[in-house]
């Protein structure tokens, strides 16, 4: 029987996860499918506070994961397939095996926010990704007019990545205004590799018949004109989707499907707590991710010891 268990290996999570094996609770850290988490795919990250000259994302987790493990955190490569919060122990299948907790922390982020396109799935891994840490200095991308979708700071993120490799990035966003907070804007369109595409949406990415990307339809939200731009490589970057869908039905999600505590990091169920992206649709910043991952840490901490009396 666990004291803690910790869903989710991001910012939120091995923050919970520091906090509690300082408290000598000896928490078990289940990574989810992409250890580390999102932050691990960003390249530099210049507002994390302590690091006045930024730090690289999987460095940053990395460095996360080495300082909970130093106070007795378990950290295990592992999916949750199942969870039975309706008694106590409070029960999850993890990769097949049954795992019976007194608490649980919630912090299994979110993933990235598609398109909805056939053509997009057809082409996945074929010139379309989600991202450019990790594709965008493949071959196949070097020295090609590249698009990234989106408008907000991880749209800016990676069209400002990309101008490392790309003969030039197009920029396409809905709107004629970026999302993105106004010192990634300004570097994005300042940038002179970037092409910003206004007031745009991609209806197809081509050509899956030559199963590869060579290009993308593009229609103009105002005049409906539509037009093709060349490109090996889209780059999607329009937001994300929390991960919450095995607690549909169980803990209460809003309409966009992030998880709603009831007070603070508690949730409807006893010794059940949440932290991070997968239950913040307003700030999703690393910073905030690891405060909430702490004040979870400490409302379980308290649980704890009102269970024991
Ligand atoms: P976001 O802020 O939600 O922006 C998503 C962008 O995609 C918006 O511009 C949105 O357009 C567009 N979009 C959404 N659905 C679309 C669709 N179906 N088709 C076309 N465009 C669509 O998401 P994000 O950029 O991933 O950022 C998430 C959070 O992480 C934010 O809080 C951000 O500040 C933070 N973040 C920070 C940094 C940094 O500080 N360096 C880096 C990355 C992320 P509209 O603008 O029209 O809604």
């Amino acid at each position: 029987m666990e004291h803690v268990v910790i869903m989710g290996s991001g910012c939120a999570g091995y923050t919970a996860a520091l906090y509690t094996a300082r408290a000598n609770l000896n928490p078990l850290v289940l990574t989810g499918i992409l250890p580390g988490g999102l932050l691990t795919t960003t390249s530099t990250v210049e507002n994390f506070p302590g690091f006045p000259d930024g730090i690289d994302g999987y460095e940053l987790m990395t460095r996360m994961q080495q300082q909970a493990e130093r106070f007795g955190a378990k950290v295990k490569f592992a999916t949750v397939d199942a969870v039975d919060l309706g008694g106590s122990p409070l029960r999850l299948t993890v990769d097949g095996d049954p795992v019976e907790t007194r608490s649980l922390i919630i912090a299994t982020g979110a993933g990235h926010r598609h398109l909805g396109l056939e053509s997009e799935g057809q082409l996945e891994k074929k010139g379309v990704t989600y991202c450019a840490t990790c594709d965008g200095a493949l071959p196949m991308f070097r020295n090609q007019p590249l698009v990234v979708v989106g408008g907000g700071d991880s749209a800016a993120e990676e069209a400002l990545y990309l101008t490392r490799f790309a003969s030039v990035v197009r920029l396409i966003h809905r709107r004629d205004e970026l999302r993105a907070s106004r010192i990634m804007a300004e570097r994005v369109l300042a940038h002179p590799k970037i092409e910003p595409v206004w007031d745009s949406v991609v209806t197809e990415i081509l050509d899956v018949s030559q199963d590869k990307v060579t290009g993308v339809q593009v229609r103009n939200v105002k005049t409906n004109e539509e037009s093709t731009l060349d490109c090996t490589g889209v780059f999607i970057a329009i937001g994300h989707v929390p991960n919450t869908q095995l607690f549909r039905g169980t803990l209460d999600l809003d309409e966009q499907g992030y998880l709603v505590p009831s007070r603070g990091a508690a949730t409807k169920v006893p010794g059940v707590f949440v932290a991070g992206d997968c239950s913040d649709r307003v700030y999703r910043q690393a910073v905030t991710a690891a405060g909430m991952g702490c004040a979870a840490a400490i409302e379980a901490e308290r649980y704890l010891a009102g269970l024991a009396g």
